[in-house]
């Protein structure tokens, strides 16, 4: 049986589930009581919420300004992400070099380069 935080993590795409998936899901429910509850939970809340919002459209205006505010570009050129989060990365590294009680000059190098590799990853995925 797979564990309450995946069957939960499962729920948040439950209308979408391939077969497998809903197959797991309908397992665990069917063995865990609080994880059914908070199955029936959300499907009661789900169709409340359907039916409440059934016919409401939202205003042409709001549509257009959401849609403004989302494809607005970053103020930021990206290189500035990427050094934001390099300088922070490294300033964590750092802190954690000066508490360590003894800082090998090597697992200070490898903090560093994690650090520098995660600012590197930060800034890749931000332009994704
Ligand atoms: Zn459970």
């Amino acid at each position: 049986m797979i564990p309450c935080a995946e069957f939960e993590a499962l729920l948040l795409d439950y209308p979408e589930l391939d077969a497998g998936s809903r197959a797991r899901a309908a397992a665990h429910a069917a063995a865990c009581a609080a994880c059914r509850a908070f199955l029936a939970a959300q499907l009661e809340a789900d169709r409340a919420l359907t039916a409440y919002f059934a016919g409401a459209h939202a205003p042409a205006a709001l549509r257009t300004a959401v849609r403004a505010r989302i494809e607005r570009p970053s103020p930021f050129p990206e290189i500035l992400d990427f050094l934001g989060w390099s300088a922070l990365s490294a300033a964590a590294a750092a802190l954690a070099a000066a508490f360590a009680p003894s800082p090998a000059p090597a697992i200070t190098a490898a903090v560093i380069a994690a650090s520098l590799a995660f600012g590197l990853r930060s800034a890749i995925d931000l332009e994704s």
